[in-house]
């Protein structure tokens, strides 16, 4: 059976790059009908937060993923925290010096810095050049007695490593390309390199996928899954691996975690829904069919296969977001659509006194929003008009439709008399306007202009008559007469 993981460190607010390679894992794993298992790579205490760790599960519960080992769910392998697993890696770091994989390096930073540049300078390789591989029972006394603190360092077979990565095809790594490399710090602290291919190797992990930008560290583990099953570590497998291609942000450089367009909290705050995110980011790398861009995640679930994600780098592109997360929120019942419109009516974002908000008016006026929004926040701003004592003042509406105040006024001046008069609906709404218009010569788009702003503050809203007939005769009277005042 199908095993995957999905396992972040829990250092700094999580991103759409984790949230993308969260989705690839859960859909593989809901499509192979196999495990997704979540776990928390949390052993450099110096840069892992507890903070960090909260939100990343609470990410992945907004998302909509499940797990079948894991955080609050537990499973054979607990804990799945690697704080909590140390023994484990101690245990495995002796056994592997014991077999002779892994060896004591002494080597300070400053003599490997030294060397480096030496190599470097003679235009050898200029990784680690193997000065501990071989230390004799007297050299290891030397530096002992110097007071030296090793690290543990992995020991690269001579040979050259060739696997079939499920998205680049076949890759081939020559032992130049892959010096040993440390697997424990000084401290005793193990490492990256050494807990993540274990916990893979004693989670009985089958397919690693994961991001691009940790494709140099694959050959280096396959080494050491070799060396695990040696020394009876696992069960002897060494996972299928597949490399997600980059994505590629802004001026096409590399989205990193820090801009601020990768950040999670970011979309939330914005208000997308997680399925029009999720959507999006399924994008990176992956397309349902040629000429369909928008669907759900259940159709991307049985849709989904490692096989036909695509090696070249992706683009992000943030209005596409906008524009297929718009699609989503079209997709919604209207019932859904003003629930998941709440958090954007009230504080902090929500500009009116809370008593003024009117459930029904709301309702009345959401299917019209609906239509239109691409980010559930923009809901507050087109609806501010109702729930205000007066409307807000957007200067260059003002300055835009009130260019000319004699004619505005005019214009107002008729309409109101019209409105006054017209049953409240939409359609006679619109009729009113329109004979203003005849009246002073305007087509409906100038004609209206003025009496959007007097009523609703903006020239750009939706649209104008339904948001009439929900504001009501006297509250629209009483905002036109205000402006001709
Ligand atoms: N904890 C690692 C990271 O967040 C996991 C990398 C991997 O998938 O192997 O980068």
């Amino acid at each position: 059976p199908v095993r995957v993981r999905f396992c972040p460190s829990p250092t700094g607010n999580p991103h759409v790059g984790l949230v993308r390679t969260a989705l690839f894992n859960w859909a593989f794993a809901r499509h192979h009908q196999g495990a997704l298992v979540f776990r928390i790579e949390d052993t450099d205490a110096a840069r892992d937060s507890e903070e960090s760790y909260e939100q990343l599960l609470q990410a992945m519960r907004w998302l909509g993923f499940d797990w079948d080992e894991g955080p609050e769910v537990g499973g054979p392998h607990a804990p799945y925290r690697q704080s909590q697993r140390m023994d484990v890696y101690r245990d495995v770091a002796a056994k592997l010096l014991e077999s002779g994989h892994a060896y004591k390096c002494y080597c300070t930073t400053e003599e490997l810095d030294e060397r480096r540049e030496a190599a470097r300078a003679a235009g050898r390789p200029s990784g680690y050049d193997g000065h501990c591989r071989d230390l004799t029972a007297e050299q290891v006394d030397a530096y002992e007695r110097e007071g030296r603190e090793p690290i543990v360092r992995f020991r690269m077979p001579d040979e050259t490593i060739t696997f079939t990565d499920l998205v680049r095809g076949e890759l081939t790594f020559t032992p130049d390309n892959v010096p040993d490399y440390g697997i424990v710090r000084a401290n005793g602290a193990p490492l990256y390199t050494l807990v993540n291919p274990v916990d893979d190797a004693l989670m009985e992990i089958t397919h690693v996928l994961r991001g691009e930008d940790l494709l140099s560290s694959t050959p280096r583990q396959i080494a050491l899954y070799r060396a695990l099953a040696e020394i009876g570590v696992g069960n002897g497998t060494t996972p299928h691996f597949g490399h997600l291609p980059y994505v590629m942000g802004e001026g096409n450089k590399k989205l990193s975690k820090r801009d601020p367009q990768s950040s999670l909290n970011l979309y939330r705050e914005r208000g997308f829904l997680p399925e029009g995110l999720l959507n999006y980011l399924s994008l990176l790398g992956w397309s349902l069919s040629a000429d369909r861009d928008v669907f759900t995640v259940e159709e991307m679930v049985a849709a989904f296969d490692i096989d036909a994600v695509n090696a070249n780098p992706a683009r992000f592109d943030l209005k596409k977001a906008e524009s297929i997360n718009g699609d989503h929120i079209r997709l919604l019942d209207v019932k859904a659509f003003v629930e998941a419109c709440g958090p954007w009516l009230k504080a902090p974002f929500a500009p009116w006194a809370p008593e003024a908000f009117d459930q029904a008016a709301f309702e009345a006026i959401a299917p019209h929003a609906q239509t239109r929004l691409t980010v559930l926040s923009d809901i507050t701003d087109n609806v501010d008009f109702l729930f205000l004592d007066t409307p807000v003042e957007d200067e260059a509406s003002w300055q835009k439709a009130m260019k000319d105040p004699a004619a505005a006024s005019a214009l107002l001046t008729t309409a109101r008399e019209n409105l006054a008069a017209a049953d409240w609906n939409a359609e006679a709404l619109k009729d009113a306007v329109l004979a203003a218009g005849e009246t002073h010569g305007l087509k409906l788009g100038k004609a209206q202009a003025p009496v959007r702003v007097a009523v609703t503050g903006r020239t750009v809203g939706l649209p104008l008559f339904e948001s009439l007939e929900v504001l009501g005769r006297e509250r629209t009277l009483a905002r036109v007469d205000a402006t001709l005042a």
